[in-house]
């Protein structure tokens, strides 16, 4: 399948890696919108929340935790911070793989949209 982050996964394309285990795989925004912006994704290929069902959501369960966990170890946790999912068109989804992005490390714009 033609997904870069299935290609970032397996490491066909270079990232940043941030944090790795069996379900989950986090590496640095190429691109960041905050000091500190990290994108978590599932290691199995979802196209985004659309395809969250009853069936797989532990993964999603487990990204919140890793988010938690990461957010600790980057020193965001205590000022705060941001976890953000965008979802087709509208949201401006540009990777059809779901990711979550882990935003913080400055005063983030309160407006959300
Ligand atoms: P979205 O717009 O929510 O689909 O987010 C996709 C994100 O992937 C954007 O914030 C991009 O900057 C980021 N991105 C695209 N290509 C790469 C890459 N090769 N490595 C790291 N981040 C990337
Ligand atoms: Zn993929």
């Amino acid at each position: 399948m033609d997904c870069l982050f299935c290609k970032i996964i397996k490491g066909q394309i270079p990232s940043s890696k941030v944090y790795e285990d069996d379900m989950v795989y986090a590496f640095k925004d190429i691109n960041p919108m905050a000091p500190v912006h990290v994108l978590i994704v599932p290691k199995m290929h979802l196209s985004g929340m659309s395809d969250i069902t009853a069936e797989n959501s532990a993964v999603v369960a487990h990204i919140f935790e890793v988010a938690s966990k990461l957010a600790k170890e980057l020193g965001i946790s205590e000022n705060g911070y941001r976890v953000v999912s965008n979802c087709g068109a509208d949201a401006g989804q540009t990777v059809f793989h779901l990711h979550f992005h882990l935003l913080g490390g400055k005063k983030l714009n309160v407006e959300m949209c």
